[in-house]
């Protein structure tokens, strides 16, 4: 019997995805099919791209699994008529994304790059000097899949890590801190400080006015995470007062951010527009090709969204 993955995403993204989609799952098995036109009754498996219109999961009566693309999930998780299991996308090349994204800009305000790029002015300053990293304390909020893979390559470069997450965590060279209590510790004199949670009721605002005061003098504020962890207004306050010398912001509450945000223009901050990291198309179809297969074999599904939680 044949089985059927709908894909639900945009021309552009189909055309990225149908290729290695198609040629994963048919090495799973050639009864496997990845289409975009099955009728909802029909449907097995539901690989959700950017762009996906569907709302209502209710028609997709014999739907086993819906598949993510990518690894936030705040759009579905709350979406009543999903009675299946959701999995995101943990590996796929995301982490290798983020973590080239996150080490490259942390790398930049560790050895203040600008100043060089900036600052060729034929005056020779060689009275400043770069920091060693062992000297520089680096926070990362969010130790998952994205977060972990970070704290290790910053700490491989010789940083201080500290990370925080919602459960205990062990972790060598990193120091791990936990829960409502562990937040603050976290925050308490970190340089740089990482934000890779994921967007929840529990999470939004985590980086607050009081948040920001426990920051060294002059952090810096990387943010691949959700724009909605940080609290707009705090921050601005922050870069005005010089608690935050520099936020490296890649996504927003808004996003496209609107052409008039205040953001876009501000001297101390600089705006990547949502590109820290990408699912690679041959990486990811291994991901879904493989929780397909659990699937059919009637094994546990990988990366499974925890809906109470919300990520
Ligand atoms: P993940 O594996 O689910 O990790 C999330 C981390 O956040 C976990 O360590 C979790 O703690 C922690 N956390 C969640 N709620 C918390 C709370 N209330 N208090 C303390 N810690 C909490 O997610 P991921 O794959 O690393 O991705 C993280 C986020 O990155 C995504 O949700 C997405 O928003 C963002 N992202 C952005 C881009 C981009 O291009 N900008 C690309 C991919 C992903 P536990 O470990 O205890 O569960």
């Amino acid at each position: 019997m044949s089985c059927h993955v709908l894909f639900s995403g945009s021309d552009a993204e189909w055309e990225t995805y149908e290729r290695p989609l198609r040629a994963e799952l048919k090495a799973v098995d050639a009864v496997i099919e990845i289409g975009r036109d099955y009728a909802a009754s029909d449907v097995d498996y539901i690989v959700i791209a950017g762009g996906s219109p569907i709302e209502d999961f209710g028609p997709f009566t014999r739907a086993k699994a819906i598949l993510r693309l990518w690894a936030g999930v705040e759009d579905i998780v709350g979406n009543e008529t999903i009675r299946i299991p959701i999995a995101r996308m943990v590996g796929g090349g995301l982490d290798q994304g983020m973590v080239e994204w996150v080490t490259a800009h942390t790398l930049r305000h560790h050895i203040g790059m600008d100043a060089h790029i900036h600052g060729q002015d034929g005056v020779w300053r060689n009275e400043i000097v770069p920091r060693h990293a062992m000297d520089r304390n680096v926070t990362i909020l969010g130790l998952g899949a994205l977060g972990m893979a970070c704290a290790r390559a910053l700490a491989a470069l010789g940083f201080q890590v500290s990370g925080w997450s919602r459960s205990p965590k062990c972790e060598a060279g990193i120091r791990c801190l936990s829960g409502p209590s562990g937040l603050n510790d976290a925050l308490e004199g970190a340089d740089i400080v990482i934000l890779l949670l994921p967007k929840t009721p529990e999470t939004e605002n985590t980086l607050d006015a009081e948040a920001m005061a426990r920051l060294a003098p002059g952090a810096v504020v990387l943010n691949p995470g959700r724009g909605a962890l940080i609290d707009d207004a705090a921050l601005l306050d922050a870069l005005e007062c010089g608690q935050v010398s520099h936020a490296t912001l890649d996504t927003f509450r808004t996003e496209p951010l609107p052409s008039d945000d205040p953001y876009w223009a501000h001297p101390k901050v600089t705006v990547t527009p949502h590109i820290a990291s990408f699912t690679h198309p041959g990486l990811s179809a291994k991901v879904i090709a493989e929780n397909v297969r659990r699937g059919e074999a009637g094994e546990p599904f990988l990366h499974l969204v925890d809906r109470e939680r919300g990520y």
